[in-house]
């Protein structure tokens, strides 16, 4: 069953202008909508439909899955502007994102790419601004309880002015089906965007995105190559439970390797949180990201003020030695598994970005257990 809602949009608005590519449900449009967005008139959008040919019940699915996306709001995901659910066929209404996913788009980027636009790959400051971006869109998603599962360029799309986002759930299984693998009997799995952890017993979380946003750095780095190249799915699969790790390449800038380097500790609290991502680069993002993104918006101050307030009041009877305390960082951590106290901007979480923190990737080789801030502490 779908029930139509306040997305609901007339047919009379919508205009196809032309194809942008085959979906896994139907052919998505360049299209123009009226009054979609409060004061805009008109506006560019993407359209989404499902074949003449689909049943009842695969009309209902592909709008419950589109229904997901009515729950964000921020500027790092890609919105859905409305949904076209009576008559047919049914639309989908999304934000446009004229420069198509971030893993073609990386390959187009390459000196000998057909499609190159004519750009040269991106520099530094310009790697780190996608990092930025698609680490607010992550760090939002988080903030929200959502867990994404599937982080990866081909699931992130590129903006006409450039900025990255997260793109809509449950795509792209169609265009790039080699990364994904079925793993005995289970459903289709991207392996070489898997975390240790979710590879051995199926357990996504917040920390599992986050070694999906390490790989996806990768991606940005080698111009989108294929992580892994050279192994089979299975190896790739014993290779990273057994702690290892996809290469430095001799080109990749040293601030770029370093976030990776933590992303894909092999302890997943070990792991940054997407908001202390954020606050390890944002000196070097672009101005607008201030006005835009989520991590500076009041939504992320208050939550992460809510947090740290609930955080504060379990601290009370925490005893003041300071292995205990150790201890109980980590049983904290424990309590919160997927859901990490974030520091919010301006409060820094030490141990996390400490240089001098060994490059632990193998199971029981952690030497420097992540420390949660405590009130008063002297000990971290
Ligand atoms: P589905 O989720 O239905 O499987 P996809 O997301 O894979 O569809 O999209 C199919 C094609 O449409 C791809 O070429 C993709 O780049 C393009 N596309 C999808 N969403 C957008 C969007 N919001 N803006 C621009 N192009 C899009």
């Amino acid at each position: 069953m779908y029930v139509p809602d306040e997305w609901e949009v007339p047919r009379e608005k919508m205009t196809m202008c032309r194809e942008l590519g085959q979906g896994s449900f139907g052919m998505v449009y360049e299209g123009i909508a009226k009054c979609v967005v409060k004061g805009d008139m008109e506006t560019q959008v993407a359209i989404k439909t499902v074949n003449e040919s689909a049943s009842m019940r695969e009309r209902i699915e592909f709008l419950n899955e589109a229904s997901v996306m009515k729950e964000f709001n921020c500027h790092h995901v890609v919105r859905l502007l409305g949904v076209v659910s009576q008559g047919q066929p049914t639309l989908v209404i999304m934000e446009l994102m004229t420069r198509g996913d971030l893993k073609s788009y990386l390959r187009s980027l390459r000196p000998d790419a057909e499609n190159n636009p004519g750009q040269p790959p991106p520099t530094l400051k310009k790697m780190t601004q996608m990092a930025g971006e698609i680490a607010d869109g992550m760090s939002y998603l988080n903030a929200n309880k959502f867990v994404h599962r599937d982080l990866a360029a081909r699931n992130c799309m590129v903006a006409e002015d450039y900025t990255v986002k997260i793109g809509d759930f449950g795509m792209t299984r169609d265009i790039y089906e080699t990364d994904y693998y079925r793993k005995g009997g289970k459903g289709l799995l991207p392996v070489r965007w898997m975390s240790p952890e979710s590879l051995k017993d199926g357990v996504f979380t917040t920390n599992s995105d986050v070694w999906s946003f390490g790989v996806v750095l990768w991606e940005i780095a080698t111009l989108a190559e294929q992580p892994y190249q050279g192994m089979s799915n299975e190896q790739v699969l014993r290779f990273v439970m057994e702690g290892g790790l996809l290469e430095r390449q001799e080109s990749c800038p040293d601030s770029l390797f370093e976030l990776m380097r933590l992303s894909w500790q092999y302890n997943p609290k070990m792991r940054p949180s997407f908001t202390e991502i954020i606050q390890s680069i944002k000196v070097d993002l672009e101005p607008c990201f201030k006005e835009v993104a989520y991590f500076y918006s009041e939504e992320c101050k208050s939550r992460d003020q809510e947090e740290f307030d609930m955080e504060t009041e379990n601290m009370e009877s925490v005893p003041l030695d300071p292995s205990s305390m150790l201890q109980h960082a980590a049983s904290a951590a424990d309590k919160h598994s997927g859901h990490k106290v974030e520091n919010g901007p301006g409060i820094v979480l030490r141990g996390s970005f400490d240089e001098r923190q060994p490059y632990t990737h193998m199971n029981g080789g952690r030497k420097n257990e992540k420390v949660l801030p405590l009130p008063q502490s002297t000990a971290c």
